[in-house]
């Protein structure tokens, strides 16, 4: 099976990180939670908007490596490889962050993978297999190229695009069960890795 995987908020989750950068540049109240949106409501509710955007970029560009993989994605990866299945990487980032200094996403990205999606030295993934695209539109274009069986991503809307391929089985990763209720195909929603490998198995 050919398994496409999204990065930001499929593979990696920011909420422990974006709390903690957060922490270091604003006094936030105890009772926010150790959570990106929560983070960023509070930044948007103070009037605080650039600040959360520059931060976006700071983290996505300069603190990228202290970023953690969501329980079980590793595990998911190793085993995956080992039975056979053909694993890549396709996202879609700016170059740039839209505010503050000219951190390369990409560049940052690919580090975080070629550092954390490992095993024994070797690269789950291998480089060839990672895309990072510019737009929603040439992610989706890399999905049909790469034939993908199965493509995971936490965003319904890369899902329901009317271009995303239909020979591709779309499963929403969705760890805080935001989009159960409304997402079109609720069995084709999970909230862990461990819930994608079974669901994959079955
Ligand atoms: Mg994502």
């Amino acid at each position: 099976m050919r398994i496409g995987l999204d990065f930001d908020n499929t593979i990696v989750s920011y909420d422990a990180l974006f709390h903690k950068i957060a922490c270091e540049r604003a006094p936030l109240p105890l009772d926010i939670p150790k959570n990106k949106v929560a983070v960023r409501d509070w930044f948007r509710n103070a009037g605080r908007e650039d600040t959360w955007t520059e931060l976006q970029g700071y983290v996505y560009g300069a603190r990228m490596d202290e970023a953690v993989a969501y329980p079980g994605a590793i595990e998911f990866m190793r085993s995956a490889a080992r039975a056979g299945h053909i694993l890549g990487i396709v996202s879609h980032k700016t170059k740039h962050p839209f505010l503050g200094p000219k951190y390369d996403l990409h560049a940052a990205a690919r580090e975080w993978v070629e550092k954390h999606l490992i095993e024994e030295g070797k690269a789950l993934i291998p480089p060839e297999r990672v895309y990072f695209e510019l737009t929603k539109e040439e992610k989706l274009s890399r999905i049909a190229q790469f034939h993908c069986d199965v493509f995971v991503d936490d965003l319904p809307e890369i899902l329901m695009a009317p271009r995303f391929p239909a020979n591709t089985r779309p499963i929403l990763f969705d760890p805080e069960n935001n989009h159960a209720a409304t997402f079109p195909s609720p069995d084709a929603v999970v909230l862990s890795w461990d819930e994608l490998a079974v669901r994959l198995s079955g």
